[in-house]
């Protein structure tokens, strides 16, 4: 697959067309925002380049009522399991990278299985497994297996039910076979829709950046219909790959009737051996006008932030936009212990290091309902069926109960004192807010049954 729909010379015009916006100009632009009709490419421009306060706020204002009309308040938690750090490639941003000459280490079937065992104990439902690229240490069997491994894991804490995939791009075939396992969401990030810059970050397979553009085409082909995309904010000019991530999504949706399901937004940390020193870092502030100009073009997708950003600007991101957050993550293979003989070079370095129990508590006292939710592919709410409920702004009315019933779990079975108080009150504020009262008694009802000892129960 060749040709790229990212036009580089387009998304440089409309970042220069889009200087200074008029208020009127930023007013419609919301409004239209509002009505959960997305943005344009061009029009996202506009917000990204509006200056003053009035305009900030009120951007960021409208992110936070599109977020809570589609997703409601909760915020769906999950950890990274990194499976082997070795990798051919050269990204001059990664400590994986095949110059950088730590010890690598790659977990075997049983340390995955303890690692499993360690993050159920905590209280994830929901991981997403890494893994470098290396066919030779890491081949498409072993990732393979490690899927069956993870999901294999029963423990009286309860199980993984959605194992979400982050590997390199690879061939339809490979994709039909991540499908086989009963994945959740395909990853792969761009890292820079700009080429130049794309091609000087990348040594290795990596470096072909149509291979990277066109890695979701062929998962689309193979059937995995729940895809997530990304950038490292950090490479280029944060405006142009804002832009790109929105035609990238413009892409998908025209060309499958089906947009990302995620989108991340990793910003440049620093990591070991990694000697650039970006250009183009991104301030709080742009990163925060980003996650909320993308909220409001990108109504419908899931974002992604994870604990590479500090408690107070997730705390800040929470509000704006971001629906999704690891917690507790470590960014080496087997970090959490249970891996033996451990050379884990991390990734890059973490600023949030609470635990999972200490980050659910503090989103509880922030009004969010921390959840473990992984119905929607159980029910098969992917792909064109979930975005036909996520478009209109319909898929709180299962994130709320959802969101209901994983808290319960975990209270029940994990919780702290002070985080099982906090969320029983966020439980009472949530389940008054539900607005169907059939909805609001049958989530009534599953929650006595969970009480009693029931688990998994979904709506
Ligand atoms: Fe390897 Fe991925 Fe790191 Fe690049 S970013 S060096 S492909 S692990
Ligand atoms: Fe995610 Fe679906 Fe659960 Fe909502 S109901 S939290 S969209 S899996």
């Amino acid at each position: 697959m060749t040709g790229s729909f990212i036009d580089e010379k387009r998304i440089h015009e409309a970042i220069e067309a889009a200087a200074r916006p008029s208020s009127e100009a930023v007013a419609a632009l919301l409004a239209k925002g509002r009505s959960l009709a997305g943005l344009t490419m061009p029009e996202a421009a506009l917000l990204l380049r509006a200056e003053g306060e009035e305009a900030r706020s009120a951007i960021f204002e409208t992110a936070s009522y599109i977020k809570n009309a589609i997703y409601g308040d909760r915020l769906v938690f999950f950890a990274p399991l990194y499976l082997s750090n070795h990798c051919v490639n050269d990204c001059a941003y990664c400590a994986f990278h095949a110059a950088n000459g730590a010890a690598r280490k790659k977990l075997t079937q049983d340390e995955i299985r303890r690692e499993t065992e360690r993050l159920i104990e905590m209280g994830h439902k929901r991981l997403l497994i890494e893994a470098g690229e290396d066919p030779v240490n890491n081949p498409f069997d072993y990732v393979l297996e490690s899927i069956d491994t993870v999901y294999s894991v029963k423990t009286p804490k309860g199980e993984i039910r959605r194992l979400n995939v982050n590997v390199a791009a690879t061939t339809v075939e490979n994709y039909r076979l991540l499908k086989a396992k009963g994945i959740g969401t395909y990853q792969l990030f761009q890292e820079s829709y700009h080429r130049p810059t794309f091609e000087r970050m990348h040594r290795g397979p990596k470096a072909d950046y149509e291979r990277q553009l066109h890695a979701m085409d062929k998962a689309f082909e193979a059937g995995i219909d729940d895809v997530g995309i990304g950038v490292l904010f950090g490479l280029y000019d944060w405006r142009f790959e804002t832009l790109g991530l929105i035609t990238h999504a413009e892409y998908l949706s025209k060309k499958f009737g089906v947009g990302p399901h995620t989108i991340s937004v990793p910003r440049w940390r620093t990591a070991a051996t990694v000697h650039i020193a970006p250009e183009f870092l991104v301030s709080n502030a742009g990163f925060l006008r980003l996650i909320a100009v993308l909220r409001i073009a990108v109504p419908y997708t899931g974002m992604i932030i994870t604990t590479r950003e500090t408690p107070e600007i997730r705390q800040a991101a929470f509000r704006i936009g971001i629906s999704q957050t690891s917690a507790a993550s470590s960014t080496a293979p087997g970090a959490s212990g249970a891996a033996t003989g451990n050379g884990a070079v991390a990734q890059f370095e973490l600023s949030d290091k609470r635990s999972l129990d200490e980050i659910a508590l503090s989103v509880m006292r922030q009004g969010f309902t921390p959840s473990f939710c992984t119905a929607c592919y159980r029910k098969r709410r992917t792909g064109s069926a979930f975005m036909d409920i996520a478009r209109p702004g319909d898929i709180h009315e299962f994130c709320q109960p959802n969101g209901i019933l994983t808290l319960l779990e975990y209270i029940e079975d994990i919780a702290s004192p002070e985080s099982r108080a906090a969320g029983m009150e966020i439980i009472k504020k949530s389940l008054e807010a539900i607005e169907n009262p059939a909805i609001r008694r049958e989530t009534e009802e599953r929650m006595e049954r969970i009480k009693q000892g029931e688990r998994d129960l979904y709506l």
